[in-house]
């Protein structure tokens, strides 16, 4: 008889996928949940859309325009660590950032309170040398860390005028290589700057990007997508939390990648100027207390764009910044907001909403759920794996008596968590999120305490209109 009840629930199941269509949109694919009635009538398996217990997830996806070693130091001991640091204790948080390979611009004055200038901004290779490698050594270590999970484009080529540049093919091949050696990989792109940064790519409507166009000497992403690049950002957005935050796009090349949106302005001025909103000096209006309670109870992701390096104060995130990332420490601590870094908010999304599983029942009652597989309109049909899967979150009426199955194996019970219910009164089973990491394996912190005890720092506000590009104004 249970042999029978199985079968039934597996051949009803596939029947019903083979008949749903292969490509929909995937925002506005629900996610899929099989449901499957337990011998008790009404008990139900079904996917929650957040990990346990959240009910919002947000990251903070940081561009590292201005950043500098001494910046981004002062800035991630501060967000990822419980250390004492100038800007507080540390908030132990899960923020990433990103990095420039290269730097090519004719930027004029200081990204640094200490008069570093922008042609020396935090880079892999030294300005646009292929050979020079100046803070690749600290941009590996970072990335293993989990401090930086992004690239922004190949590098800062931004000029004053927008019909010149400075980027070449071959930079990009150095950039790849550079990788290789080091073994490092990137899901998420983030284009950066105005219209001289042409190995941008992924917006379709852009006139000057040339990342994606075989013809151009421009071309790159026959050499940066098969490094594991995912998911792309090319376009401003005002909105601060999504239903989801993923659009599928297929480049000029005919290789696919997942767009994601980023919060980067509150819209347009009755001048219709548009206001911009990712530098720190805003920070504390992105992250307000409206904003948040938003997201919580709509249960929404939210990515908020930043440059949080960006400003060349010695403390660069003023106060009500650093009150603001305090608060979502906060909402993050109570667990009503998941705060982790972009990469994994946007495998999480992915997966999320491609899962395909079913559901069994085995002996003593036990309730089963088989991950077949995962597919989706970029990426196809995969097996996704125990990384793919942290954060998922199924509700299930005897969590101590539900086994989640992957690859054939029962998944181990300490990557499991069973959860009590939550306030739909229902109950769930996790696999677990990815551990917390608040160490600091970087060098021992050379900055002073004195900055963060004094008097608020001055903002600098040297960023010439001639700079406020369309796309990026920093
Ligand atoms: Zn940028």
């Amino acid at each position: 008889m249970k042999t029978t009840w199985l079968l039934l629930t597996s051949v009803l199941w596939l029947h019903a996928d083979l008949l749903s269509p292969v490509c929909k949109p995937l925002p506005v694919m629900a996610a899929t949940t099989i449901t499957a009635h337990t011998k008790t009538e009404g008990q139900l398996v079904t996917l929650h859309k957040f990990p346990y217990p959240y009910q919002a997830m947000l990251t903070i996806a940081s561009d590292c325009d201005g950043m500098t070693l001494r910046k981004f130091l002062l800035i991630h001991r501060f967000l990822n660590t419980r250390e004492k640091t100038p800007m507080g204790k540390g908030l132990e948080l899960d923020i990433a950032d990103s990095f420039f390979f290269f730097v090519g611009t004719d930027r004029q004055g200081a990204c640094d309170y200490d008069g570093t200038k922008w042609q020396d901004q935090m880079s892999y290779f030294d300005r646009l040398s292929t050979t020079d490698v100046k803070d690749g050594a600290a941009i590996a270590s970072f990335t293993r860390m989990g401090w930086i999970d992004s690239l922004h484009s190949f590098g800062d080529f931004t000029m004053a005028s927008p019909w010149v540049t400075l980027f070449q093919r071959y930079m990009a091949k150095a950039a790849v290589q550079a990788l290789k050696e080091n073994k490092l990989s990137y899901s998420v792109w983030i284009n950066h700057g105005n219209e001289s940064n042409v190995d941008n790519f992924g917006n379709p409507e852009s006139h000057y990007q040339k990342g994606d166009l075989i013809r151009s000497h421009f071309y790159v992403t026959d050499l940066i997508v098969p490094t594991g690049v995912h998911y792309v950002w090319s376009r401003r957005d005002s909105e601060f939390g999504l239903q989801n935050e993923l659009y599928p796009i297929v480049l000029r090349d005919g290789r696919k990648v997942w767009g994601f949106y980023r919060y980067t302005d509150d819209g347009y001025t009755k001048e219709g100027a548009l206001t911009w909103n990712w530098n720190p000096r805003r920070l504390s209006a992105q992250l307000s207390r409206k904003h948040l309670a938003m997201i919580e109870k709509n249960h929404l992701y939210s990515i908020v764009a930043q440059h949080l390096g960006g400003n060349q104060a010695e403390i660069p995130i003023p106060k009500d910044g650093i009150a603001s990332l305090a608060l979502l420490a906060h909402e993050y601590q109570r667990g009503n907001i998941l705060v982790t870094r972009t990469s994994r908010l946007l495998r999480y999304n992915e997966l999320q909403q491609s899962l395909r599983f079913a559901i069994s029942k085995g002996a003593n009652h036990r309730i089963m759920i088989r991950i077949l597989y995962a597919e989706n309109l970029v990426a196809g049909v995969f097996q996704p794996t125990m990384d793919d899967l942290r954060g998922i979150t199924f509700y299930t009426p005897d969590p101590d008596h539900t086994t989640v199955v992957l690859d054939g194996h029962e998944i181990s019970e300490r990557e499991l968590v069973r959860n009590s219910a939550d306030e739909s009164g229902k109950k769930s089973i996790s696999i677990r999120w990815w551990p917390s990491h608040v160490t600091d394996d970087t060098p021992p912190a050379i900055h002073e305490q004195k900055a963060a005890q004094g008097p608020p720092m001055p903002f600098t506000h040297h960023a010439p209109n001639r700079w406020m590009w369309s796309e990026d104004p920093l």
